[in-house]
C-alpha cells in the first residue's frame, strides 16, 4: 500500500501531535506513525515550561529564558529562538496556537510558574495545570481553612498520611503555613485490595461505582468538615468527562475538590494523550499505529528521506512525503535505544537512534542516572539526543543530515526535563516550530 503526504510525522506524543496539528492547520496533508504511547501518557499531566535554571527556581518563566541563554546556549528554546527574545516569541506563539480542546483542559499562563503539589507530597514549578487540579497549588491551598487529603483503601500507591508528613516537612520554614488532615474511603470494589489509578478511573465511569464514590465523599466531608478535599488523580481519562465528574462531586458534597498530579501509570497523562488522539482525528490526520518503522534514503546532491515503510493492519505500508518530522522521544519511549556489551571485563554502553541511525550527542559525565528521582541536577542521560539547527534540522557538526527532515521533542539533545522541569513545554515549542518548517514548500 503506497500513500503520499505533504508531511509525515513519526511519534504521537505531545511533540509529534502538535507538529502534525500545526502542519495540518497550514493546509498540509499529514500522516502520523507511531508504535504506541510514550512519555506524554506517563507524565503527571502538568505542562512544565521552565521550572529551574542551573538548579535555581524560576518564578517568571519568560525571564528564566534570559538566564537559560547564559547557562545553556544550545538548549532547544534558545537555538530555535536564536536567543532568549526569540524563544519567548516562539513559546508565546506555540501556546497561542494550541488546539482549542487542549486549551480547555488547562489553566495557567506562560508568565508565572505555580507551585503545584504532587502525589508524592512534594511540590514543583509548572506553568499549566489541568482544570481538575486547579486548587492543588500552594497559593490556592493557602486560601482554604481546612484541607482534607483523602486516600482510597483500594489504591495503595497513594498514602495520605505519607503525603502529609512529606509536604509538612517541605513547607517548614516557608511562607506557606498550610495544615492538612487525612482520611480514607473504601469503594468496595469486589474485595480487590490493590488497584491502579487507571483501573479505578475506568471503574468509576460505571454509575453504581461513581455513586459509591459520591456517597463516601459526602460522608467524609460531613464527618471532617473540610473546605478543600485533595484526592489522587482517579477521575476519567477523558478530559470533559473528568471535569463533569468533578463538578458533580463538588455540588453533591458542597465542598471544593481537587486532583493531585500523579505518578505513572498516570490518569492525567493518559487524559492528555487521549485528547491529542481526538484532536488529530478531528483534523482527519491519518494515524498509523505500527510495530516497526524503516526509512529508505535517497542520495543525490543532498541526502533526503524517500519513504518510510511499516506494517499496519497486517499490510506493508509505504509512506512517501515531501517532508518528515521525527518526534520519537528519548530513551523512555524508544526514540533512543541503549545497548550493553562487555569488552575486557568492562561494560560498554552504547546509544542509538534506531530509525535513521543518526549520530547522537552524548554528555561527558558518566553518572547518567541518579537514584534520587527528584534530584534537579542529575539524570544527564536525558541530555542524550540529536543535535539540531535553528530550523530543527538534524545536524552533525555543521552539516545538515537530511534536507527534508525536522526533529522535535525529547529526542533533541541538550536539555534535561527533570532538572529543568521543561518536558511538555519543549515538546510543544519544538513541535510547533517543526510543524511550521515542515509545512513550507
Ligand atoms: C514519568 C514521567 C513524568 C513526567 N512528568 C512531566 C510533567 O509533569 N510535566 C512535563 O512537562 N513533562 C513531564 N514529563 C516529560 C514529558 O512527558 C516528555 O518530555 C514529553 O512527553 C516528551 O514528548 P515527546 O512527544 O517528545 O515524546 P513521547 O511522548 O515519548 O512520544 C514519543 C512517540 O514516539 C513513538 N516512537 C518511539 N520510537 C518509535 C519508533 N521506532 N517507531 C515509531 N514510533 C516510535 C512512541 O510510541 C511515542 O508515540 C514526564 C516524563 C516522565 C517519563
Amino acid at each position: 500500500m503506497l500513500r503520499e503526504y505533504d508531511v509525515a510525522v513519526l511519534g504521537i506524543g505531545m511533540a509529534g501531535s502538535i507538529a502534525a496539528f500545526i502542519a495540518s492547520m497550514r493546509g498540509c496533508d499529514v500522516a502520523i506513525l507511531a508504535r504506541g504511547y510514550g512519555a506524554t501518557a506517563l507524565s503527571s499531566g502538568c505542562i512544565d515550561v521552565l521550572g529551574y535554571v542551573n538548579g535555581n527556581y524560576v518564578r517568571n518563566t519568560l525571564k528564566g529564558l534570559k538566564e537559560l541563554e547564559l547557562t545553556n546556549p544550545k538548549h532547544p528554546y534558545i537555538v530555535i529562538g536564536r536567543g532568549w527574545k526569540g524563544a519567548k516569541e516562539i513559546l508565546s506563539n506555540a501556546f497561542n496556537n494550541l488546539p482549542r480542546e487542549l486549551n480547555m483542559l488547562y489553566e495557567g499562563n506562560l508568565e508565572m510558574n505555580m507551585s503545584v503539589l504532587t502525589q508524592f507530597g512534594t511540590y514543583k514549578p509548572t506553568s499549566f495545570i489541568q482544570r481538575t487540579m486547579k486548587n492543588s497549588t500552594l497559593t490556592k491551598c493557602r486560601e482554604f481553612r481546612k484541607i482534607l487529603v483523602l486516600g482510597i483503601k483500594e489504591y495503595l500507591e497513594f498514602d495520605p498520611q505519607l503525603f502529609t508528613s512529606f509536604i509538612s516537612k517541605f513547607l517548614q520554614n516557608t511562607e506557606f503555613c498550610i495544615k492538612f488532615i487525612v482520611d480514607k474511603i473504601k469503594l468496595d470494589l469486589n474485595n480487590v485490595q490493590d488497584l491502579s489509578s487507571i483501573t479505578i478511573s475506568q471503574l468509576i465511569t460505571e454509575p453504581k461505582i461513581f455513586k459509591k464514590l459520591k456517597e463516601e465523599l459526602c460522608r467524609v466531608v460531613v464527618k471532617r468538615n473540610p473546605d478543600l478535599v485533595l484526592i489522587p488523580a482517579i477521575l476519567s481519562t477523558e478530559s470533559r468527562e473528568a471535569v463533569t465528574q468533578l463538578s458533580e462531586l463538588e455540588s453533591s458534597c458542597k465542598c471544593v475538590i481537587s486532583e493531585l498530579p500523579a505518578s505513572p501509570p498516570s490518569v492525567p497523562g493518559l487524559r492528555i494523550q487521549n485528547l491529542l488522539l481526538e484532536i488529530l482525528r478531528n483534523r482527519e490526520i491519518d494515524i498509523y499505529l505500527c510495530r516497526e518503522v524503516k526509512a529508505s534514503i535517497h542520495n543525490s546532491k543532498c541526502t533526503s528521506i524517500k519513504c518510510i515503510r511499516s506494517y499496519h493492519d497486517m499490510k506493508v505500508i509505504e509512506i512517501r512525503s515531501r517532508n518528515f518530522i521525527i518526534a520519537t522521544g528519548d530513551i523512555i519511549s524508544g526514540g533512543i535505544q541503549s545497548t550493553y556489551s562487555i569488552e575486557n571485563e568492562a561494560i560498554i554502553k552504547e546509544y542509538k537512534e534506531p530509525i535513521l541511525n543518526m549520530p547522537l550527542y552524548i554528555p561527558i559525565q558518566r553518572k547518567f542516572i541518579d537514584i534520587d528521582i527528584f534530584n534537579t541536577e542529575k539524570h544527564s542521560i536525558l541530555e542524550i539526543g540529536i543535535e539540531f539547527d535553528e530550523n530543527l534540522r538534524p545536524i552533525f557538526g555543521n552539516e545538515v543530515l537530511f534536507d527534508n527532515l525536522y526533529v522535535a521533542g525529547s529526542i533533541l539533545a541538550h536539555y534535561n526535563f527533570i532538572a529543568e522541569k521543561s518536558g511538555l513545554g519543549v515538546a510543544i515549542a519544538t513541535g510547533y516550530k517543526a510543524g511550521i518548517e515542515a509545512s513550507k514548500t
